[in-house]
């Protein structure tokens, strides 16, 4: 017998029960010796016989579950070199004054942490469920960004927009893209989020999960912590919605999802907003077969029709199957498949795949957070109302990401946390302002877009016109051969100012930063037709679409001016 010890990290136990359910896998299983997984740790220690079972045949199955996560093998030197400490070593030292109690430990967390610490203050942050780090380093953004690009290289192996140039195809190791992804997580985790505060000596972490029990404590492992104000960062999960048999059925979400130690052989996905589109795509340019099931009439539901339906049947010629304005009756899981049973614009269908995932929305991370003396007003799911300054109800407590329920993007939490921090411990009221606001979704090609779109500018009763360029005109995307796609933009006519655009185009998100700053600064669609945009670049076609308000770009030559 070779007798090891390992301890585990694991994300998505709600409760004892959980913890209870993962022991359970493991009951009578060759190999195991003991098991102990806790909850309240978010950690579980199995004994084994490394002769008989593997470390990944313990992570393996611990993964299949579909709810819980195997995050990080707990070694002693995790945390060396960081100021992190476990809550027993730092409360012991007795009373903790903060100016700042940050709960969560994401992007907004962070982002305010090093903003007290610049002001000169003290901030603790406390985190639990997710890595320190929280969505977008270990379950979000940089996980998924690693897997699209890779799927893209993979794509572009089979497919050249060349007739002379034929692709000879390419390999494609599941697993070890799985590892590879890992690893890079890990090393951003580390550079980005642990180093960044390790010899700060304002900051302090804790491990554990706090709650607050006035608007100056927050109890966290047993132990009560006392601050000046207190900041909600605690960010967001998957909205899982009430469909019968989904709760017995095994399925993955973003936290999840970038685990799984098999490639899908069909991968069905409920939800057709962001986190659904670039998933599928990725899943499908690795190979598995996907269905998207989308509720509402279109997939990018907020944009306009034509940017939905033009993405639409990009993703159907991947092969990827988009069923929208669907309602599921029922979700079952039978020898290995799970069968969806729905209506699509009035006829039944059944759906069977191998693997479901579910990104149908997102709730704020709340639960058994704030005792309802305090008094914070929520929005429902979770989300938490502020005013401007992002003040909660509740005097001195603050909340930022995710868990406001809008804008969800990385640099918005970000904001957020620095902007929430400013004002609680200088006692300001700065406003927030996101104008403009741009943002992406990294289908292949992307989705960019700033400001309005065409439904909201007619919400907003605001007098203006379009200009769409097609990337068929465009000698970029001519050259390159990779004419999917269009800019569009948006120009109130009284002042002749930009007020929002939308891109589909290959790296389409590359052009936005140049709308954002003359929406910012108010350039008007005539200066930036007269900017010289080098030849052949795919921003001459936000020239293009500028020039094209009031010409036919087709009767254009070269370098149009
Ligand atoms: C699949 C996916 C892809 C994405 N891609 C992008 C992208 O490309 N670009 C982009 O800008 N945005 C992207 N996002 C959104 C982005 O990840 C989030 O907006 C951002 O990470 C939110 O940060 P946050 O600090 O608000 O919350 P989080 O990062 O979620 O941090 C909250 C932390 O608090 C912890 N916590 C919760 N409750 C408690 C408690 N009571 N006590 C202690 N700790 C607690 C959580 O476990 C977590 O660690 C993506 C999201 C997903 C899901």
């Amino acid at each position: 017998m070779n007798i090891e010890t390992i301890k585990y990290g694991i994300t998505g136990m709600t409760c004892d029960g959980c913890a209870k359910g993962i022991e359970k896998k493991f009951e009578n299983k060759n190999g195991i010796v003991s098991k102990s997984v806790s909850y309240k740790n978010a950690a579980g220690e199995f004994q084994f016989d490394n002769s008989i079972i593997t470390k990944s045949e313990i992570t393996a199955i611990i993964n299949s579950t579909g709810h819980y996560k195997v995050v990080d093998e707990i070694t002693e030197n995790n945390f060396e070199n960081t100021n992190i400490e476990n809550s027993k070593n730092d409360l012991s030292q007795g009373n903790y004054n903060y100016d700042l109690i940050i709960i969560g430990g994401g992007s907004a967390a962070f982002s305010a942490a090093i903003k007290t610490s610049e002001l000169g203050r003290k901030a603790v942050i406390i985190n639990d469920g997710l890595p320190i780090g929280g969505t977008c380093v270990n379950v979000g953004c940089v996980p998924s960004k690693i897997l699209i690009r890779a799927a893209e290289q993979f794509h572009n192996m089979n497919n050249s927009n060349f007739e002379s140039v034929k692709p000879n195809g390419g390999s494609l190791n599941f697993n070890n893209l799985i590892e590879q992804k890992t690893k890079i997580v890990k090393e951003l985790r580390t550079k980005k989020y642990i180093d960044v505060v390790s010899d700060d000596e304002n900051v302090t972490i804790i491990e554990g999960r706090g709650t607050i029990v006035d608007n100056n404590s927050v109890e966290v492992n047993g132990k009560m912590i006392r601050g000046e104000n207190i900041l909600i960062a605690t960010g967001s999960a998957t909205y899982i919605p009430n469909i019968q048999g989904l709760d017995s059925v095994n399925y993955y979400v973003n936290d999840t999802l970038y685990e799984i130690n098999e490639l899908p052989e069909h991968l069905i996905i409920l939800g057709g907003r962001f986190i659904a589109l670039e998933n599928a795509q990725l899943f499908a340019r690795l190979g598995s077969k996907v269905t998207v099931i989308q509720r509402s009439a279109k997939i990018l539901p907020d944009e306009d029709a034509d940017l939905s339906d033009y993405l639409t049947d990009l993703l159907k010629q991947e092969g990827i199957e988009v069923l929208t304005g669907t309602s599921i009756n029922s979700i079952k899981e039978k020898e290995g498949k799970i069968s969806v049973s729905l209506i699509e614009t009035g006829v039944e269908k059944i759906v069977e795949g191998t693997h479901l995932f579910v990104a149908t929305g997102r709730h704020g991370n709340t639960m058994n957070l704030v005792p309802e003396n305090i008094g914070i007003e929520t929005f429902g799911n979770g989300f938490i109302k502020t005013d401007e300054s992002l003040q909660t109800s509740a005097s001195g407590i603050y909340a930022a990401g995710d868990v406001l329920g809008k804008n969800m993007f990385v640099y918005t939490a970000a904001y957020e946390g620095a902007l929430a921090a400013e004002n609680a411990v200088d006692n300001l009221q700065k406003p927030r302002n996101y104008n403009p606001l741009p943002w992406v979704v990294f289908t292949d090609p992307q989705v960019a877009g700033v400001g309005l779109n065409e439904k909201q500018a007619e919400a907003n009763g605001i007098d203006f016109e379009t200009s769409r360029i097609d990337l068929k005109d465009i000698p970029r995307a001519i050259a390159a051969q990779d004419m999917r796609g269009f800019i569009k933009l948006l120009r109130n006519k009284n002042t002749d100012k930009l007020i929002g655009a939308r891109i589909l185009a290959p790296e389409g998100s590359e052009l936005l930063m140049e709308l954002s700053v003359a929406m910012k600064y108010g350039v008007t669609i005539s200066e930036l037709k007269n900017m010289l945009h080098p030849y052949l670049t795919l921003s001459e076609g936000i020239k293009l679409a500028a020039i094209s308000f009031n010409k036919d770009v087709g009767k254009l030559s070269c370098c149009a001016v």
